[in-house]
């Protein structure tokens, strides 16, 4: 069993809070862009409705969880409520609307874990990804926007890691590396475990929100304005909880045994989950539970050569959070 290293934290971090407050603020999209964002989405309700008129379109991802940067593309869902449609159909035919409506570069990925038709509007100059049916994608979204309402702290956190794992090259799934919304969970659950604890655990509340999708149940406290002022029992700084998350994921994490859990809102055994041989591809080598899908590993992307890639970034993150005497300039730099 890994020995779990306590270090204490270099008493001048609270100088590093306004750089790291700064850098936060500099990467929050300004309203402009949502603007633009809505207006797109106006145009492409109009091009849907036409042919789909009972159809929804549903803003999901980083543009609607408020853990967006600027210039993010937009995700966005197609919800139809007839269960005997074809995907790839619905896929292809949108494609030909969007073409005949002078939007750019479109292109329909059937072929994908989730098919998408992908395009770019020329009067915004914004792209985006739809998808069709991927409710449960709207759902976890409206999750993570919930949790960020409680404590700023979260959008905060948040922000400085999706901006290190973007800067450092670890937020490719395809290489192995983890998703921003495996980044955010891994926040969430970090505050969730602070003491005091600076986020609650909406699953574990007697719920006031509930939908059922795909079979799968999902149910959370969502009345989150009644919770403001929740963490400010703990005092901790923006730098404070960047020194201690990259802490936690270089040094105290338990890789052999551990599973962080975002819905219970504390860690689950591996042995609990079966997650502790290989099945296929997922190796479950840093397991993040998905809070509805509780089967699915977040980290199955994580193979054993991107491991070592992804724990030697937490520890020079650690590292640098820890010695550095400008930590904010190391810490983003480009790999
Ligand atoms: P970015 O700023 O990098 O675009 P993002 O918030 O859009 O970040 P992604 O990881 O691209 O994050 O995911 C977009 C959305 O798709 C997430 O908010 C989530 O709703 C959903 N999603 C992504 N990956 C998964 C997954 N493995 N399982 C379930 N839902 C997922
Ligand atoms: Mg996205």
């Amino acid at each position: 069993r890994m020995l779990k290293r306590q270090i204490a934290c270099r008493s001048d971090i609270n100088r590093m809070n306004a750089a790291l407050l700064a850098i936060y603020e500099s990467l929050i999209p300004p309203e402009e862009e949502k603007a633009k964002q809505k207006q797109l989405l106006a145009l492409l309700d109009k091009i849907v409705s036409k042919e789909w008129p009972g159809a929804r379109l549903y803003v999901y991802g980083s543009c609607a969880n408020s853990f967006g940067f600027s210039k993010s593309d937009i995700d966005i869902c197609l919800a139809i409520e007839d269960a005997n449609i074809d995907k790839s159909e619905v896929l292809l035919k949108l494609a030909d609307m969007l073409q005949s409506d002078n939007l750019q570069d479109v292109q329909a990925l059937t072929r994908a874990r989730v098919p998408i038709v992908k395009l770019m509007d020329p009067e915004t100059g914004i792209s985006c990804d739809i998808c069709v049916n991927n409710v449960l994608a709207v759902v976890n979204t409206k999750l993570l926007r919930d949790y960020a309402h409680i404590d700023v702290r979260l959008r905060q956190l948040a922000f400085i890691v999706k901006h290190w794992a973007k800067s450092r090259g670890v937020n490719v799934t395809y290489q192995g590396t983890l998703s921003s919304y495996a980044y955010v969970l891994m926040c969430i659950h970090f505050l969730q475990q602070r003491r005091p604890a600076i986020l609650p655990c909406l699953q574990g509340m007697q719920p006031t929100y509930s939908v059922t999708v795909d079979n799968i149940e999902c149910a959370y406290f969502d009345k989150v304005e009644k919770l403001c002022g929740f963490g400010s029992h703990n005092g901790e700084s923006l730098a404070r909880l960047v020194w201690a998350f990259f802490n936690y994921w270089a040094y105290c994490h338990d890789y052999a045994n551990d599973v962080i859990s975002v819905r219970t809102g504390s860690i689950l055994s591996k042995r609990a989950k079966d997650w502790t041989r290989r099945i296929g591809n997922d190796r479950h080598l840093i397991c993040i539970e998905d809070p509805f899908e509780v089967s699915h590993d977040l980290g199955r992307v994580v193979d054993k050569f991107s491991i070592r890639v992804l724990r030697e970034e937490f520890e020079r993150a650690a590292e640098i959070m820890q010695c550095d005497p400008n930590p904010c300039v190391k810490l983003f730099e480009p790999y």
